[in-house]
């Protein structure tokens, strides 16, 4: 029987995706790093600030992923990432933000809200908004002082991941506009 590639599920989630320039001032940060701890950067076209990872997704339960973030209306806002730090249980290098406005915290609730109610099932932990610059980083501190970065968010958006030796391919679905 010839493949479907139709039918193949795809491994999804809802982010946050920076201008081509913020991803250039993130990925600078990310430079300082990797002098301190090394490990493997991000592309630059790959930085983003995950909002909910859904895994394999099924073409079939797409539209209703789709409908989930129709339904959500909330207003653009604005982050400043004043923080770059280390963890070390996964070995991830970070820029975050000390303040995490409500709006970004009620537009991750609404996603998970709406998804549970399709089936899609969210950790307990609670939700460390961050956009990993490093990964297998060894670092001696685990908070670093940076420059500010202020990102004002006007959309999130559902991307496609696909899994490569040289690391994951994304892809934009679509994008979905704050008021
Ligand atoms: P790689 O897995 O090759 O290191 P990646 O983690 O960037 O690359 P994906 O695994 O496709 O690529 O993950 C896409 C995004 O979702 C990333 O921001 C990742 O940190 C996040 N993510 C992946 N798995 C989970 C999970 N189980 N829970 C929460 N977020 C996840
Ligand atoms: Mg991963």
């Amino acid at each position: 029987m010839s493949a479907q590639p139709d039918s193949e599920p795809q491994r999804l989630f809802f982010a946050l995706w920076p201008e081509p320039a913020l991803q250039q001032s993130f990925f600078e940060a990310g430079n300082i790093l990797f002098k301190l701890c090394g490990g493997r950067r991000t592309r630059r076209e790959n930085i983003h600030l995950t909002l909910a990872f859904l895994g394999p997704v099924d073409t079939g339960q797409l539209s209703r992923v789709q409908a989930v973030a129709d339904q959500i209306q909330l207003p653009i806002f604005s982050l400043q990432f004043d923080r770059l730090g280390w963890w070390r249980h996964n070995q991830v290098a970070w820029a975050a933000t000390s303040e995490t406005p409500r709006a970004l915290l009620d537009l991750v609730k609404s996603l998970q809200l709406g998804l549970s109610q399709e089936g899609f099932k969210f950790d307990d932990r609670r939700f460390a908004p961050h956009v990993t610059l490093l990964r297998k980083a060894q670092c001696r501190e685990s908070l670093l002082d940076s420059e500010p970065v202020s990102w004002e968010v006007r959309a999130f958006v559902l991307v496609s991941s696909t899994l490569h030796p040289d690391g994951p391919h994304y892809t934009l679905l679509k994008r979905w506009p704050l008021a």
